[in-house]
């Protein structure tokens, strides 16, 4: 794999830069970009959307870039552990 994926992408939602995150392997993704900021608005609002249809849900949306599909964004689902808690119940 080509270690030539970009470090200056920012988060539309908060303007947070993007780190790369390797997708799980069954997903066949390679590297992602991902806004890892839990007090972006789009993850708090993901969140927030999700737990009216199912309060016990914990997941989330976070933004996402595929560097090998040129940059495309996505919604990266997430699962909100038990560090993140407190910050996706606002
Ligand atoms: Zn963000």
């Amino acid at each position: 794999m080509e270690d030539e994926i970009r470090t200056d992408r920012k988060c539309p939602h908060c303007g947070q830069l993007l780190e790369p995150w390797m997708g799980p392997p069954e997903t066949g993704w390679g590297i992602l970009l991902v806004c890892n900021n839990n007090q972006c608005p789009l993850f708090l609002d993901s969140n927030n959307t999700v737990a009216e249809f199912n309060p016990e849900s914990k997941l989330g949306f976070r933004y996402a870039e595929d560097p090998a599909n040129n940059y495309t964004s996505f919604n990266l689902a997430t699962y909100c552990g038990s560090s993140y808690m407190d910050m996706c119940k606002k």
